[in-house]
């Protein structure tokens, strides 16, 4: 006897915060939804994993739409207001930043965050703050046009800064404000989180990125960032939502262009009017769609003309002194040889050695995150999936070995210690190991990457043409909003929206 019911509202493929958080929100308007996550627990890529007997985050640096309590971003809004109850830590500054001529630690607040980079590079504070407070005011019409469609004379009334920089990089919104370089390359080190050179990055996505992380700052969960995933499939549960692990799911099945179920690699079919995919588009449409001959050209078009965006090389290590004797001073480190974030990205392409990373302690945020007397480290890499796809299975070791050198000796320099001597536990993460693990297309983390040419201005007017099977949606970090496990949550409501939206029509017109 199958444990599946007939038949389901919604059949939800991959339990990780995407998909959690679609089945969430429609489990809060009365849906029947069944998860099929392939792993054995929940999650995906926000996950921690155990070495040594001591548990160690996976991934996260820091999240981003969490804001305080009692003035929740929509991201910990959301969790909120699902009655996902997370244990929060605010971060405690924005970013230290290690560039060439510059050692700078930021913290969190425009005010704050412009004095500091005064401080640095004087005389700059009016021009920080008028472009941080441009970056919230678009900030600000991003977050309520993505709720409310609004007609073009409306939207150059009510949203004109949004407007006006709308069709620039976030090159040339900075360069507008005639600031030093210095004062440029201090505000420029999260560019690595949205994987674009400040030339091809959209300034909309520099101006969200900027305004959420240094206006509001950002957090983490006490217990890891799987603590999210688990409360969240908990609270699923407890919504009537049913979810399954260790279930792969191999095909989407479609009729007449449409969906109507998926089968699993078991070989259980399983009925559903809706199916929202975290798998990506390209995987979907190349192997997962049945009968193939359903697929679109147009589909396979859109995954074929996107540029996929970065994936991850991560060093996680747990040491054997504390921060303080170690001399790791901040949370979260950004190292660089330079701050030309154009060369910095072509850098990214290749195998290494890289020359731009974050170092995360997350002791200096959570004092007793790993045993007394020891200290957790990750540094972490974003190249480009680009040269990772020519690595061979026999260089793989090697490439992996030399790479995961490189960043401890990077660090170790930084420092001013041999990190090697100080090694309890290490884990090195690829972008093999993301594919392998989550299933990522190529290890990508971040979705397809944002340019001048494709960005999220342009998506979101093509996003009703991009639908190219009724009924199945997607959610993850390829979706619109990209980038990071906060988008992923905003993603996966964006596909609930949707779902909720085309069964509303649906009912009105009496179908
Ligand atoms: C080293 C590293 C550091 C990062 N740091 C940060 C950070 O500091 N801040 C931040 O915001 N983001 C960070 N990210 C990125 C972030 O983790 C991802 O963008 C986000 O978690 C993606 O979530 P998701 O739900 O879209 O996808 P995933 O986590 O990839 O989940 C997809 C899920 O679907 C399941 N699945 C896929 N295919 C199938 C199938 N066919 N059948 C059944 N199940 C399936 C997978 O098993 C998985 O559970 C980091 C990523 C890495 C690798």
């Amino acid at each position: 006897m199958s444990f599946y019911k007939e038949h389901y509202d919604v059949i939800v493929i991959g339990g990780a915060l995407a998909g959690l958080s679609s089945a969430l929100m429609l489990a809060d308007k009365g849906k029947d939804v069944l998860v099929l996550e392939r792993h054995n627990l929940p999650g995906g890529i926000a996950t921690s994993f155990v070495r040594g007997g001591i548990e160690i985050e996976a991934t996260l640096h820091e999240m981003m739409s969490i804001g305080p309590k009692g003035n929740r971003l929509k991201v910990g809004k959301f969790l909120e207001d699902m009655g996902v109850d997370i244990d929060w830590l605010k971060v405690p500054e924005a970013y230290h930043a290690s560039l060439p001529g510059l050692e700078v630690t930021l913290h969190p607040g425009f005010e704050k965050f412009a004095s500091e980079v005064n401080e640095a590079v004087p005389g700059t504070y009016d021009k920080v703050l008028g472009l941080l407070n441009l970056c919230h005011t678009v900030f600000d019409s991003v977050n309520e046009l993505s709720i409310h469609h609004m007609g073009k004379a409306k939207m150059l009334i009510k949203h004109e800064a949004f407007v006006k920089t709308a069709g620039y990089s976030a090159q040339e919104v900075i360069d507008s404000f005639g600031l030093p370089q210095k004062a440029v390359d201090l505000m420029a080190p999260y560019w690595i989180y949205v994987g674009s050179s400040l030339k091809e990055l959209p300034f909309t996505i520099y101006a969200v990125l900027m305004a959420d992380y240094i206006g509001y700052g950002s957090y983490i969960p006490r217990n890891f960032s799987h603590e999210m995933s688990l409360k969240m499939a908990e609270r699923a549960e407890e919504m009537g939502v049913q979810i399954e692990y260790r279930q792969h799911v191999e095909k989407i099945l479609v009729k007449d262009g449409r969906v109507y179920g998926v089968r699993t690699e078991r070989g259980d079919e399983i009925h559903s009017d809706y199916v929202i995919s975290a798998a990506y588009p390209n995987k979907v449409y190349t192997s997962m769609i049945e009968p193939l001959s359903e697929v679109p050209a147009n589909a396979i078009k859109m995954v074929n003309g996107r540029r996929l965006s970065l994936t991850a090389f991560s060093v996680v290590m747990i040491l054997d002194k504390t921060a303080d004797e170690l001399n790791i001073r901040d949370y979260s480190c950004f190292r660089g040889d330079t701050m030309d974030t154009s060369k910095l990205y072509d850098e990214l392409s290749g195998l290494g050695p890289y020359h731009y990373i974050t170092a995360i302690c997350h002791n200096r945020c959570n004092p007793d995150v790993t045993p007394e007397g020891t200290c957790s480290l990750s540094i972490t890499t974003l190249p480009r999936v680009d040269g990772w796809k020519k690595v061979t299975a026999d260089e793989y070791d090697s490439v992996k070995h030399r790479i995961a050198g490189e960043l401890i000796d990077y660090m170790s320099a930084y420092y001013g210690l041999n990190l090697r001597d100080h090694i309890l536990e290490i884990v090195i993460e690829t972008p093999v190991t993301v594919s392998h693990y989550t299933g990522m297309w190529n290890g990508c983390i971040y979705g397809y990457s944002h340019s001048m040419k494709d960005h999220i201005v342009a998506r979101l007017q093509t996003a009703d043409k991009e639908k190219f099977i009724e009924g199945l949606e997607f959610a993850g970090a390829h979706q619109i909003s990209g980038n990071g496990m906060g988008p992923a949550v905003t993603n996966g409501r964006k596909a609930a929206k949707n779902v909720l939206d085309d069964m509303k029509r649906k009912e009105e017109a009496g179908k």
